[in-house]
């Protein structure tokens, strides 16, 4: 009997159990380690956070996955991964070994240091720790003055969508937030078309976002943020969408890293340095960098699949190939989004009804 190993309810591990359901390798001792066993799709997390759907109807249910898939399922976080002994340690206590290892662990956020009695942060990433936040702060709120100073930080599709969603929740609460976007470069969304980022301004404008770029962020202090230049923001509310970091811990596992500590493979979603382990989505590094979004972990789903199951098998593993540009449908939480692929973007109610149904599409082959 071989034993494998999945951690982290991502994208690509949703698609290896789907399919694993119905095909199940024979002699293989499947566990999966995730926290949240109600794992969110990250399209529709900006439609949750402006209140157009409820957490549920964007999570893939992995409880009933991994039951389907015979998996046994550990609902702890892993700590540590020690790939001399092919192991991890857990948060609750003790370790899991394995001979082949799956890491589909998303990214984090790196914080700067944050001074008691500031601003309320609330970081993005990962997914799970944005609802916490989000709940933790309905709460709060409630003592909370009408007139909040919302700043968000990050010029990203992430940073722009989660601010605007934030914005229509706070407005939907009977708040009245002063919303800014601190933008490290000088212009929002980086690596889109032009006509992609002149809609995205236009969208912030009409929601009457002030957007400070050139913006690089270094501290949090009591009364808001200190950028490397000197300059200042007042904040109350900060939503962090400041880019994907590494995990810490993979930095103690003797796996090959990049430089951001991402694990790095080669074109068979396999660890450089140890073939047993394939890592996927966010928390793995190709050889050229590719966005750290979700629509990868996806792609890289199928071809999970068939090599996990061709190695156990001792066949041979296809390559991964990304795709060149991908559609990206970005919520501006006005009941419209913008449709953007290459250098070709457009807005509008159309394009918010289209990505509301291929959003629901996806959800909807897990269930
Ligand atoms: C607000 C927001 C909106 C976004 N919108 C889009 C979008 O529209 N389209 C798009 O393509 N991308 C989008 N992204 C990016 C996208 O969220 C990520 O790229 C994507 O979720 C990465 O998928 P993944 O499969 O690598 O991991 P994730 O989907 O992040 O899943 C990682 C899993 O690993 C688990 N995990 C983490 N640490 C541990 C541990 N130590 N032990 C065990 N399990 C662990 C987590 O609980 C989680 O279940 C968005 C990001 C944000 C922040």
């Amino acid at each position: 009997m071989c034993r494998l190993l999945l951690i982290g309810a991502g994208h690509a591990s949703a698609e290896l159990l789907r399919r694993w359901a119905a095909a199940p390798p024979p002699d293989v001792e499947l566990t999966l380690v995730t926290p949240d066993t109600l794992a969110p799709y990250s399209g529709m997390v900006p439609g949750w956070l402006a209140g157009a759907y409820a957490w549920e109807q964007c999570c893939i249910d992995f409880a009933r996955l991994a039951e389907r898939a015979r998996a046994r399922l550990v609902a702890d976080r892993v700590v540590a991964l020690d790939a001399a002994r092919r192991e991890v340690a857990l948060a609750g206590g003790g370790t899991v070994g394995a001979d082949v290892m799956v890491l589909n662990i998303g990214s984090t956020v790196r914080l700067p240091q944050a001074r008691d009695g500031g601003p309320v942060v609330l970081p993005t990433r990962p997914l799970g720790a944005l609802r916490a936040a989000v709940d933790a702060l309905g709460a709060a709120s409630r003592q909370r003055a009408r007139a909040v100073e919302l700043v968000g930080v990050g010029g990203g599709a992430a940073g722009i969508e989660t601010l605007l969603a934030l914005r229509r929740r706070l407005l939907r609460a009977g708040a009245e937030p002063r919303c800014t976007l601190l933008s490290r470069d000088t212009e929002v969304l980086r690596g889109f078309g032009p006509r992609a980022r002149r809609l995205a301004c236009d969208a912030l404008a009409r929601a009457a976002v002030e957007l400070r770029g050139g913006f690089d962020v270094q501290r949090i202090g009591p009364h808001g943020l200190g950028a490397r230049d000197g300059r200042s923001q007042p904040a109350d509310l900060v939503l962090w969408a400041g880019g994907a970091a590494a995990h810490a811990w993979l930095g103690g596992s003797g796996l090959a890293l990049d430089a951001a500590g991402f694990v790095r493979i080669d074109t068979t979603l396999r660890s450089l340095s140890h073939p047993w382990l394939f890592a996927v989505g966010d928390c793995a590094a190709w050889h050229a960098p590719l966005p750290k979004a979700g629509v990868y972990s996806v792609r890289m789903g199928p071809v999970l699949a068939h090599n996990v199951a061709a190695a156990l098998a001792g066949r041979a593993l296809r390559a991964y190939r990304p795709q060149r540009d991908q559609l990206v449908l970005l919520n501006t939480a006005d009941g419209a989004a913008i449709a953007s692929r290459g250098r070709v973007a457009a807005a509008g109610r159309w394009a918010m009804r289209w990505k509301d149904s291929i959003d629901r599409a996806f959800i909807a082959r897990y269930r």
